[in-house]
């Protein structure tokens, strides 16, 4: 490869990425892993092209098949999705979501979302993020018992605050969201309701998760996760707020799109709109209960005893505060990788936490089933009983590299 004459040195890197991502296993349940198609697709010539503007209203010559390429995007977005608009040019998902603000809202305007700690995203309102400083933020958190989002606890937060935007969405919970009752609550206040999409849109798009569609004035969804896409956004919204979204987008926040990717995005759509997807949605789901039932089974707690999604919340707290990151440290000696991350009421901070993420989008893609689910729980299960074990970690190491080996990221990789 080229690469390797030119820059040796980020190519011995990009080497041992490889080789990092074939011996592991991934659990972050935000990533995934795309197939050849979409990489070849996000390294294309197209890389060399600007297209500020959209589809047959551009500021530069020469977008002929930029052209098209958007249009079959935007077209399969929306089959996808059953959306009236959609917007394939967003860079990622939190400039997805400061054009969605944009398009509805000025600044001091008050928006209600799920809180950071209880599993909502940093954009939805956090103080440390633009949208927590730009808007007047007002956060639900999760019921104190059940763990999870009691929508009557929203319905007073936003009957009390007046929210000009109700934001429904998760980035660490495990269990399905009831868009149609936060549509209602939207509707009794004349709010805006936004869906953020983005950790569960391939479980939408393949079935098992109810849609946000038609219960959504806009939603928003990352490529990169579940959807198995670039790395990327698309925002989607009625047919009426189409200008707005679209002005928000280009010029509001963003210059030129990055073409390259909106081609891989199309490319991914494509292969979401296939029969092997919905089953490749339902193995995620199926994997996911798998490793919970196992973990349960040995004792380990789980934020709302369980889930309904793609993701796993283990609550380590029964141990001690702040457990989160050193567990997730021992886990990843043993090649399983993770994140740490808050659980509700969290006495510990957000890079000290309670918690692990865990998620199954990317073992799923390799082909992994429940067996391997349950082998892999047992393995979770030793190192949080005995996370000082180096012995443990290292045979345990062993073991992942050979259920890896069995279940290679190929180059050519459909799932199936
Ligand atoms: C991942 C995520 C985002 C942000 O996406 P980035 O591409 O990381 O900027 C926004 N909202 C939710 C709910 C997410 O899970």
């Amino acid at each position: 490869m080229e690469i390797e004459k030119i820059d040796p040195d980020i190519s011995l890197l990009l080497e041992k990425e490889n080789l990092r991502q074939q011996e592991t296993i991934n659990l972050i349940a935000s990533e995934n892993i795309v197939s050849q198609a979409v990489l070849e697709a996000s390294a294309s010539a197209l890389t060399n092209k600007y297209s500020e503007g959209y589809p047959q209203r551009r500021y530069y010559q020469g977008n002929d098949n930029v052209d098209d390429i958007e249009i079959i995007a935007i077209e399969r977005a929306k089959q996808l999705f059953g959306a009236e608009h959609a917007n394939v040019q967003p860079y990622s998902g939190s400039p997805a979501n400061a054009a969605v603000y944009m398009a509805f809202l000025n600044p001091g305007d008050t928006i209600v979302g799920l809180n950071l700690s209880c599993g909502g995203h940093l954009t939805h309102g956090h103080q440390v993020n633009f949208s927590g400083q730009l808007y007047t933020a007002v956060n639900y958190c999760v019921d104190k018992l059940t763990e999870r989002i009691d929508m009557d606890e929203v319905r007073r937060i936003a009957l009390n605050h007046k929210p000009k935007m109700i934001i429904s969405g998760l980035t660490a919970y495990p269990r399905i969201i009831d868009f149609e009752a936060f549509q209602k609550i939207a509707q009794e206040i004349g709010a805006v309701h936004f869906a953020d999409i983005s950790h569960i849109s391939g479980l939408i798009a393949g079935g098992v998760h109810p849609s946000p569609f038609p219960f959504c004035d806009v939603a928003m969804t990352t490529t990169h996760k579940t959807l198995r896409g670039p790395r990327g956004a698309i925002i989607f919204c009625k047919q009426k707020y189409a200008k707005q979204i679209d002005r928000a987008v280009f010029p509001g926040s963003q210059g030129g799109p990055h073409d390259q990717i909106t081609a891989a995005k199309a490319v991914a759509l494509k292969e979401a709109l296939t029969e092997d997807f919905k089953l490749y949605a339902k193995d995620i789901v199926a994997n996911a209960r798998a490793l919970a039932d196992e973990l349960i089974t040995r004792g380990i707690k789980l934020v709302t005893g369980g889930t309904d999604n793609h993701m796993i919340m283990i609550d380590l707290l029964p141990m001690g505060v702040g457990l989160g990151r050193p567990t997730a440290m021992a886990l990843e000696k043993a090649g399983i990788v993770t994140n740490a991350n808050t659980v509700p009421d969290d006495p510990g901070s957000a890079f000290s936490p309670s918690g692990i993420r865990i998620g199954t989008p990317a073992v799923t893609t390799r082909g992994m089933k429940t067996d391997q689910m349950a082998t892999i729980g047992n393995w979770i299960a030793s190192i949080i009983e005995d996370p000082q074990n180096e012995k443990l970690q290292s045979d345990i190491e062993q073991a992942v590299k050979e259920l890896c080996a069995n279940f290679p990221i190929r180059p050519g990789l459909v799932y199936n």
